[in-house]
């Protein structure tokens, strides 16, 4: 286990900023509840009740986030992912905090 760089300020890709920042201030709005399947793996409500998977996880070394939603699979920061981003840096820190090789370990697939 190398000590590579982590932590919840590099969890995904930040492709355009203000996007992200509306789907935030979105989730903030909506406030979606999100269950945790698994670590990495979160189903979040939408706007009108329906559900979505939304998926953290390590790909080629970059931390992604995809969610099963029409703007997530064009790729687009939905706040459906950023409510389930805030609660796996949340996980993620609680991972570190107790131990450290776990917050390495959290993507099973890494
Ligand atoms: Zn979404």
């Amino acid at each position: 286990m190398q000590d590579k760089k982590k932590g919840p300020h590099e969890m995904f890709i930040l492709k355009n900023q203000e996007t992200i920042e509306k789907a935030i201030l979105r989730a903030r709005t909506v406030h979606p509840r999100v269950s945790v399947r698994k670590v990495g793996e979160y189903a979040v409500t939408g706007s009108k009740g329906n559900s979505y998977t939304v998926t953290c996880e390590r790909r080629n070394n970059l931390k992604v986030v995809d969610c099963n939603c029409q703007a997530g699979q064009l790729g687009r920061p939905c706040f459906h992912a950023a409510a389930a981003v805030a609660q796996h840096v949340y996980f993620a820190g609680e991972l570190a905090t107790r131990d450290n090789y776990m917050a390495d370990l959290y993507d099973p697939r890494d």
